[in-house]
C-alpha cells in the first residue's frame, strides 16, 4: 500500500476546506464527550437529517451522562423510537451507567478504556478522542475508507478490520499536523459531501494528492465486497383490537427488539400461529383477514410479516392504544399499523 504523498499538505488542505465548508450541526458546537458519543452512535446506520431531531430531543431530555445513567430503559427506548437498531440505545444507556459508576461521570480519554464502553468500537473511540479531547486518533469508518482507498489508489476490502487499521496508520502521519477535531470531522465531511460513491473530484481539496484521481480510476474504488443476501424469516403478525386499541405484548428483554411493545407475532403455519395466539391471550378467534405483507430489514436479516386482522372475543385487558404505554413500538410493527391504518382510516 502507498503512503500519503505529503501528509502535512494533505492535513492542511483537508482542514482548510473543512473550516470553510462545514455544515453547522449542533453536535459540532460542543467538546462534550458525552454529546459527541450520543451523536456518533445515532449516526451509525442513519443519515444526519434523520438523526438531528432525535439528537436534539435526546439531549434536551438527558443533557448529561448522569441524567442518562439515571433514566430507566423504557424511557430511553421510547425516545429512540423510529430510529431503529435499538441495540444502539441499549448500548449507550449501559455505557452511560458505566461512565458514571466506574469513572465518576467523566468520559475516559484513553483509547483502550473507551473501547470497554458498550457500543464503542475503534471508530467511535477515535472520534471521541480526537473531537472531544483533541488527541491525534484518526477515526476510520466506511466513508473514510472510501476516501482513503481512492486517495491511495488502494484496492482493499473496506470492510476488513485489518485494512481499516492500515488506513488508521496512514492517517496518523497526517493528523499530527493539524487540529485533530477538524481533521476527523473534515474526513467525515469530505466523505459525506464530496468523495461520495459518485465523487465530485472537481470540488475536492485533496485532488492534487489523490492517486486514484491522477489515474482516473476513482469510480472503480473501493472494491465492493460481494453482498451476502440476508436470510428472510417469515412470520404472521396479528392485529386484534377495537380499531383504536390493539393487542400488544412486551417482547422479552433479551433478544431482538427486546423490551419493546410488539404486536403478536408467530412463526409456523397460519393455523399454528392462530392457535398459539388464541392460547397466549385467551382469545376465541372468530374470523381473520389477510391485509397484506410488510418487509423489514435488519443489519443481518429480513422479516417478511404476513399481516392479518383477527376478529374474536376475549383478550380485552391486553388492548392498548399505540404509544399510550410509554414503551417504544418496533419500526417493523409501526409499519404493520400503518398498513392497517391505510386500509381502515385513522386510529388516533
Ligand atoms: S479527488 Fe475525487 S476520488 Fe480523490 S479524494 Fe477527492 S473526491 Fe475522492
Amino acid at each position: 500500500m502507498k503512503r500519503l504523498k505529503d501528509p502535512e499538505g494533505f492535513a492542511h488542505r483537508l482542514c482548510g476546506w473543512y473550516r470553510e465548508h462545514r455544515r453547522e450541526l449542533p453536535f459540532r458546537k460542543t467538546k462534550d464527550p458525552y454529546r459527541i458519543f450520543i451523536s456518533e452512535l445515532m449516526l451509525q446506520q442513519t443519515q444526519v437529517t434523520t438523526m438531528l431531531p432525535y439528537y436534539e430531543r435526546f439531549i434536551e431530555r438527558f443533557p448529561d451522562v448522569h441524567a442518562l445513567a439515571a433514566a430507566d430503559r423504557e424511557t430511553v427506548l421510547k425516545l429512540w423510537e423510529g430510529l431503529g437498531y435499538y441495540n444502539r440505545a441499549r448500548h449507550l444507556h449501559e455505557a452511560a451507567r458505566h461512565v458514571v459508576e466506574i469513572h465518576g461521570g467523566a468520559f475516559p480519554e484513553d483509547f483502550e478504556e473507551l473501547l470497554t464502553l458498550k457500543g464503542v468500537g475503534r471508530y467511535t473511540a477515535a472520534a471521541i478522542r480526537s473531537i472531544a479531547f483533541e488527541r491525534p486518533s484518526p477515526a476510520v469508518d466506511g466513508n473514510v475508507m472510501r476516501v482513503m482507498c481512492r486517495v491511495l489508489a488502494y484496492d482493499a476490502d473496506p470492510t476488513k478490520v485489518s485494512e481499516r487499521k492500515r488506513i488508521e496508520s496512514v492517517l496518523t502521519d497526517a493528523i499530527v499536523h493539524e487540529v485533530p477535531s477538524d481533521f476527523t470531522q473534515g474526513m467525515m465531511e469530505l466523505g459525506a459531501l464530496i468523495c461520495r460513491p459518485d465523487p465530485a473530484c472537481e470540488k475536492c481539496p485533496l485532488r492534487d494528492c489523490c492517486f486514484a484521481y491522477e489515474q482516473g480510476i476513482q469510480r472503480t474504488l473501493p472494491r465492493r465486497p460481494k453482498r451476502k443476501s440476508k436470510p428472510v424469516e417469515t412470520y404472521h403478525v396479528f392485529i386484534y383490537g377495537d380499531g383504536r386499541r390493539f393487542l400488544f405484548m412486551r417482547r422479552p428483554e433479551s433478544g431482538l427488539l427486546g423490551g419493546l411493545d410488539g404486536l403478536p407475532q408467530y412463526g409456523g403455519t397460519l393455523k399454528q400461529a392462530l392457535a398459539a395466539f388464541a392460547q397466549d391471550y385467551e382469545v376465541r378467534v372468530g374470523s381473520h383477514e389477510h391485509l397484506g405483507n410488510v418487509r423489514h430489514t435488519f443489519s443481518h436479516k429480513q422479516w417478511l410479516l404476513k399481516v392479518h386482522q383477527v376478529f374474536g372475543q376475549g383478550g380485552e385487558h391486553h388492548l392498548k392504544q399505540p404509544g399510550s404505554s410509554g414503551t417504544a413500538i418496533p419500526r417493523a410493527h409501526s409499519k404493520v399499523l400503518e398498513l392497517f391504518q391505510k386500509q381502515n382510516g385513522t386510529f388516533a
